[in-house]
Order: C-alpha cells, then sequence, then structure tokens
C-alpha cells in the first residue's frame, strides 16, 4: 500500500477550539469548515469540534453532508441563497442563509413559504467581495424585517480583508463602516476571522468565525499557529521508496533542473503534486527524514519527490519522510511555495488515506 498518509490529530482541533474561545470569550464561535474543513474533512471536524455553536459552510451540499452526519448546531451558508429553490431545501435542512445582494431579498420576497429562515445580513466594508454596502444596511434590514418568511433575528456581519496585518489601518476603517452601518439596528453582530480574533480583539461582537486558528493554521506573515498557542490538526507523511546514490555533476529529475554537487545520496519518497504536494517552490523546501531535516531537490513529480540525504547518511527505504505538520509548520512549507497553508491543506487530494489520531 502507498504509505502516503494525512493524519487529523482530533485532540487538536478540539484544543485550538479551546484556545479560540480563550482570546475570544465573550463571542460565540462559528468553525468555518468550507471546502472539506480546509481539506481536514467535513464530518471528521465537524464532529471533532462538537462543541462550537454553528459552523460556515461554503453552499447547500455542505449542510446536507453536516445534518446526514447528525450535526445539529446552527450551520451558516456563507454566500447565501442563489435561486428560490434554495430556500425549501434551507428550510428542510435548517440552514441560515446569508444576504448579500438585493438579488436574494428580492428571492425572499417572493418565497410564498411563511416558516422563517434565519439570515444574516453582510455588509461590504471594504473588501469588495460580497455584501451591501454599509450605507444601505438601513433600508435592506428593513426590507428583510418586512418578510413574514425572514425570522426577526437578523444578524449583522461583515468580512475583513487584511486582519492579518495587524498594524493595517484598513481593518480599523472597516470596522468603523460596520459600527456606523449597523448602528441602531439591533442583531448579533460578526465581523472576525482569525487574524481578527488574534489582532482586533475590538471586533468580537456576538460571534466570530474561525476557520485557520482551528486548524492551527496562521496566516499572519512569519508567524506559525504555534505562536498563538494554536497545535497542526493535520500532518502529511509518506515514506522512502529508494535511496540512490548520485554521481557528482548528474542530474536530478524532470528537466534535469538540479544536478548533484557532489558524490550523494538522494531518497525518493512516495508524495508527489497528485496528492496536493506543491511542485512550485523557491528550491529550499524541506521535509522531515527521520525526524530532521534534510531538504527537496529537483523538480516535485506527480507521485515522487527526490531528497538531498547527505545529513542523513543512515536513511533507508522504509524511513518515515514528513512533509508538513507535526514538526514542521505548514506555514513554512506554503511560504516556500509562494501560497499560504490553507491552501496546501485544502489540496490534498484523494488519493491520500486520511487517519485519525
Ligand atoms: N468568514 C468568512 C465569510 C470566510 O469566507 C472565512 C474564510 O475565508 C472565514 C470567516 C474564516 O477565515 P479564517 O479561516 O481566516 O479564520
Amino acid at each position: 500500500m502507498r504509505a502516503t498518509s494525512a493524519t487529523i490529530h482530533l485532540g487538536a482541533l478540539r484544543e485550538n477550539l479551546r484556545r479560540v474561545r480563550e482570546l475570544a470569550p465573550g463571542a460565540r464561535v462559528m468553525a468555518v469548515v468550507k471546502a472539506d474543513g480546509y481539506g481536514h474533512g467535513l464530518e471528521r471536524v465537524a464532529r471533532a469540534l462538537e462543541g462550537a455553536d454553528a459552523f460556515g459552510v461554503a453552499g447547500i451540499a455542505d449542510g446536507q453532508r453536516l445534518r446526514a452526519a447528525g450535526v445539529s448546531q446552527r450551520i451558516v451558508v456563507l454566500s447565501g441563497h442563489d435561486e428560490a429553490a434554495d430556500l425549501a431545501e434551507m428550510r428542510r435542512l435548517r440552514l441560515d442563509t446569508v444576504v448579500h445582494s438585493d438579488a436574494q431579498v428580492d428571492l425572499l420576497a417572493a418565497d410564498a413559504d411563511p416558516r422563517p429562515l434565519r439570515v444574516w445580513l453582510k455588509l461590504d466594508t471594504g473588501m469588495h467581495r460580497l455584501g451591501i454596502p454599509p450605507e444601505r444596511a438601513r433600508e435592506v434590514h428593513a426590507r428583510l424585517r418586512a418578510l413574514a418568511c425572514v425570522d426577526r433575528d437578523i444578524a449583522l456581519m461583515t468580512h475583513f480583508a487584511n486582519s492579518d496585518v495587524f498594524d493595517d489601518a484598513m481593518t480599523t476603517q472597516q470596522i468603523e463602516r460596520f459600527e456606523r452601518g449597523v448602528s441602531g439596528l439591533d442583531g448579533e453582530r460578526s465581523l472576525s476571522n482569525s487574524a481578527g480574533v488574534l489582532g482586533w480583539p475590538e471586533a468580537q461582537g456576538q460571534w466570530i468565525r474561525v476557520g485557520g486558528a482551528l486548524y492551527g493554521i496562521s496566516v499572519v506573515a512569519g508567524r506559525i499557529g504555534a505562536d498563538f498557542g494554536f497545535r497542526p490538526a493535520m500532518t502529511l507523511a509518506t515514506r522512502l521508496v529508494a535511496v540512490n546514490r548520485v554521481r557528482k555533476g548528474e542530474y536530478v529529475g524532470y528537466a534535469a533542473t538540479w544536478q548533484a554537487p557532489e558524490d550523494m545520496p538522494v531518497g525518493v519518497a512516495a508524495i508527489g503534486y497528485g496528492d496536493g504536494y506543491p511542485r512550485h517552490s523557491d528550491g529550499a523546501t524541506p521535509v522531515l527524514v527521520n525526524g530532521t531535516r534534510a531538504l527537496v531537490v529537483g523538480r516535485v513529480s506527480m507521485d515522487l519527490v527526490t531528497i538531498d540525504l547527505r545529513q542523513h547518511a543512515d536513511a533507508k527505504v522504509g524511513d518515515p519522510v514528513v512533509l508538513w505538520g507535526r514538526g514542521l509548520p505548514v506555514e513554512e512549507i506554503a511560504a516556500h511555495a509562494d501560497t499560504i497553508g490553507y491552501e496546501l491543506t485544502c489540496g490534498v487530494t484523494r488519493r491520500v488515506r486520511f487517519v485519525e489520531d
């Protein structure tokens, strides 16, 4: 059997939720589990995070999966409904919708079913992705309030564009725009994502919406989850399937991009971009071989990577190789691949065996 596996640390997920609550003691926690729980497995994550107050998902299909798995908490579809049929399904599954556009209000207004749906009204305070302009919050709120099919408790939310930069005035401006837009409106407030919780304690509101922190991943440049008291929830690992003696001047891998500077051992590990390991990097990406660091050399191929074993003279076929997770922060690998840890964990493919510990 191929040795490649992603171990999901259920205890780390639970511990990270506890840590989030410690950082935001006054807020309820919406655990964001979109993209299959940032690649960790939707149902598995929801089970581990049963202490969360709600789950945030990208679409109704995720809500269906969570309800089928027995999840009873509130589930919020973060981009809301797209068409009339969505409303019936959301009602059936008790999913909250997010209203970010007039078109969505129109769909609710045309809905003949009087059983109320829970609505989160989303304001665009500067991200310019989804949301109603704050100046229009009262008007849209009033329109929603007048509808029999909308629950009277309308939550008010916005999303930060740059909260991971703790000294950026943009977040302060977003908070101010939000406060101005919702002033005088009743309803629970929700502003912060993970970085918001870490850097902007004044913006906790009644609900925080956290993803990355629960998976132990930081998007703050140069900082890893552990710097904030979080533990990695995924370890991606495999084994050496070959150890080759390569002569000085020989090339390794596709396109012959790397040349051995001396006679040396090169390990081959059973992981590649077909598993979600990033193909592009700056050429200095570390792995752990038998628990200590070594560098990936040459092109990453679909099923395999090659590793400089000069510092691992004893390494042999079958020895463990960790790509990221415990002992090797995913944020560090992401930095070498010019991306963020979220993209790496989301990208682990289905052929990787998932195990839980
Ligand atoms: N809220 C919304 C609307 C989101 O789209 C996301 C994720 O991108 C989050 C909260 C959670 O963000 P993070 O994973 O950085 O905590």
